[in-house]
């Protein structure tokens, strides 16, 4: 079994490479922020995610966890995961590490996209062309998002590398060529 966290700030290309990944070593890819987006948006839990994520804040870690646990229920007979944007917080670091103790499995490796932060701009302000997500589309959100991201979840690398688990892989380039590094690094390490 793999078990694969990706990693990196938002706008690195988390959600590009995920789906090729899942693709080449047979793997389930869960996305929290996919999760959130996909609630009947009438619905209670939908409206308090998206009371955060439209302002480019985190969801609060108790409800991400138990969505999380929730959505790998769902693939009780798999070869493994790819979580993408999950953990973000050091306590869902932690929380994963307990709940895949209890399955009897636990992360393989850390993958973690680096992109410096102009081209985060450039690509999330592009992307909001086609992605119609309101956190892509304005600026400011998109800063903030940036800032949480180094408040909030960048510590989460250091939990990694002191599990030796934390790979850096460097997210500029064509798409097809970072593909190619992780799959060297996932070929290296899993
Ligand atoms: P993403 O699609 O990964 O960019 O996530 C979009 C938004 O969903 C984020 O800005 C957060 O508001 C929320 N979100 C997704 N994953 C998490 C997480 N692991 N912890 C807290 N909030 C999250």
């Amino acid at each position: 079994m793999i078990n694969i966290v990706i990693f990196g700030p938002p706008g690195a290309g988390k959600g590009t490479q995920s789906i090729r990944l899942k693709e080449k070593f047979g793997l389930v890819h869960i996305s929290t922020g996919d999760v959130f987006r996909a609630l009947d948006p009438e619905s209670d839990l939908a409206k308090l995610a998206k009371s955060y994520s439209d302002k480019g804040n985190l969801v609060p870690d108790d409800i991400t966890i138990n969505i999380l646990e929730s959505e790998v229920a769902k693939h009780p007979n798999e070869d493994g995961v790819i979580y993408d944007g999950f953990p973000r917080t050091e306590a869902q670091a932690e929380a994963l590490d307990k709940f895949l103790k209890t399955k009897g499995t636990s992360i393989t490796i850390a993958l973690a996209l680096e992109v410096k932060e102009d081209e985060l701009r450039e690509r999330l302000k592009n992307r909001a062309i086609d992605s119609g997500r309101p956190d892509d589309a304005d600026p400011a959100i998109i800063q903030n998002r940036i800032d949480v991201y180094k408040q909030q979840t960048a510590p989460v690398a250091d939990y990694y590398k002191a599990q030796n688990k934390y790979i850096g892989v460097n997210g500029i380039g064509s798409i097809e060529d970072i593909f190619e590094r992780l799959c060297d690094a996932v070929q290296a390490h899993a």
